[in-house]
């Protein structure tokens, strides 16, 4: 057991904060990094200390730089590094790296993360353990001739995906054989440029399948428990938008079977600290494996509310070595993880939804957000004067809402919404409540072709 003093947090904006006030709550010093271009934003002043980090490496790169923070974190005496989502989240060189330097990653270790961070490998490890997985070919692509082989094996439509990827890119669907091949390359340039890898694989395309997920937590000593599943059907070109849990559109029996699949998938690898095993269910209600996400979620929080775990507080008292049965944990057994009403969580960003989604920057001169009873929110830049640039992804802030029932947890999202007043840059506000008090959102049954469907959404 090792109890951390500081903990540098190698993230920005709302996650960042997040993980300051866990640390803050466990009496750990917080250390933020930022870029040139982050000087002003807020949550580097949530933290008790905040360094600036790649000088005239550009916005992204900045927080991309394994040596520089890793340097940094050991020469500011922090014992633990938390990667937060996204940036170096799911870099296996950063894990390692970090291991070797002597300071905690916080996260599971680089073995781990490589074996279930890719696409085609973790496919591997669910063949292994009984666990069912889309039809395709476990193997990247790299000649035509393989492509064509392996789409017709699986038969359009077709997707095509990046191994590495994440954030809906370098994922291509092909319906007929004549637009195989230009896709095959346009998805590699893109994974490419997006992940440094080009490996594509193919698998078969699920018409309108539901996306379920489901939050894992595993200690050093090989306790692993889930924390149930998540409904994350309400996407836009392969991204979430609205995440709840617990899922309606389940039977007991299929959830049961659900988290016991992501259980042995993470069992497989004796799997430690938070992740999500991703499934999609199709029409027939028959689940399959799509990707496990070896870090902490934007949408975490829902199942923080309906079970009332803090993930990340046991994020990091798993890396310190507790046990998830210890005191300090305090989760003795699946059976202590009980779901207590529903939760629904809105990702309201500044982007422009009657515009095609285009982000939106510039000066926010009015911000009121809101609160009250079951409303969290957790985020990073929004306050009256703040600069939106176009630097980061366009998530402003994320809504939270808890119900006992789903359509209490409905109407909360709805009034808190509401209640926002934000003047200066567009927000998808309108679009967010027009999907809440939709019929089909309401029965609790949207597919992941939803908003594609229901263009009306957008006015
Ligand atoms: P990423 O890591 O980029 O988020 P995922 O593998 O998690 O990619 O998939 C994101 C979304 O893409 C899924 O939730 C689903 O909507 C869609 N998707 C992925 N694979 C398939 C498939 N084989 N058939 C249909 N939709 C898919």
């Amino acid at each position: 057991m090792k109890k951390f003093k500081r903990i540098l947090v190698a993230n920005r904006g709302e996650i960042a904060i997040r993980i300051f006030r866990a640390c803050r709550e466990l009496g750990i010093r917080s250390v933020a990094i930022y870029s040139e271009e982050d000087k002003n934003a807020l949550f580097r002043t949530k933290a008790d200390e905040s360094y600036q980090i790649g000088k005239n490496k550009g916005p992204v790169e900045a927080y991309l730089g394994i040596d520089e923070i890793i340097s940094l974190a050991k020469s500011k005496g922090a014992d633990a590094i938390h990667p937060g989502y996204g940036f170096l989240a799911e870099n296996t060189e950063f894990a390692r790296k970090c291991e070797e330097a002597g300071i905690e990653f916080i996260g599971p270790d680089h073995i781990m993360m490589d074996r279930l961070g890719d696409k085609i490998k973790s496919k591997m490890v669910a063949n292994e353990v009984g666990v069912p997985t889309i039809p395709g070919i476990e193997k990247a692509v790299h000649s035509d001739k393989d492509a064509k082989k392996f789409a017709d094996y699986c038969g359009y439509p077709v997707m095509l995906k990046a191994a590495a990827g994440g954030g809906g890119r370098g994922m291509r669907i092909v319906r007929e054989e004549k637009d195989l091949l230009s896709e095959f390359r346009s998805a590699q340039n893109e994974a490419k440029k997006a992940f440094g890898i080009d490996d594509i694989f193919i698998e078969k395309y699920l018409e309108k399948p539901k996306h379920i997920e489901v939050q894992i937590l595993g200690d050093k000593y090989g306790n692993l428990v889930h924390l149930y599943d998540r409904d994350c059907s309400i996407q836009r070109r392969h991204q979430k938008l609205i995440e709840f849990t617990p899922s309606i559109c389940l039977t007991e029996e299929q959830r049961n079977n659900i988290c016991n699949d992501a259980l042995k998938i993470a069992g497989a690898v004796n799997y430690r600290n938070a992740g999500t095993v991703e499934f999609l269910v199709d029409s027939n209600g028959d689940h399959y494996f799509i990707e496990m996400n070896p870090r902490i979620q934007v949408e975490h929080t829902v199942s923080e509310m309906v079970t009332g775990i803090d993930i990340v507080q046991s994020q990091i008292m798993v890396a310190e070595g507790f046990a998830l049965d210890s005191d300090e944990i305090g989760i003795k057994a699946q059976d202590d993880v009980q779901v207590r009403g529903f939760a629904i969580q809105c990702r309201v960003t500044t982007e422009d939804p009657s515009n095609n989604f285009a982000p939106d920057t510039g000066i926010i001169d009015v911000y009121r957000s809101s609160s009250g009873l079951g409303i969290r929110l957790d985020g990073g830049n929004g306050f009256t004067g703040a600069v939106i640039s176009p630097y980061y992804d366009s998530l402003l802030v994320k809504v939270t809402s808890y119900g006992r029932t789903f359509s209490d947890a409905i109407k909360k999202s709805t009034r808190a919404l509401k209640e926002f007043k934000i003047r200066g840059v567009k927000t998808n506000i309108g679009f967010l409540l027009n999907v809440l008090n939709h019929e089909t959102f309401k029965a609790g049954n949207c597919d992941t072709g939803f908003i594609a469907e229901n263009p009306e959404l957008l006015d």
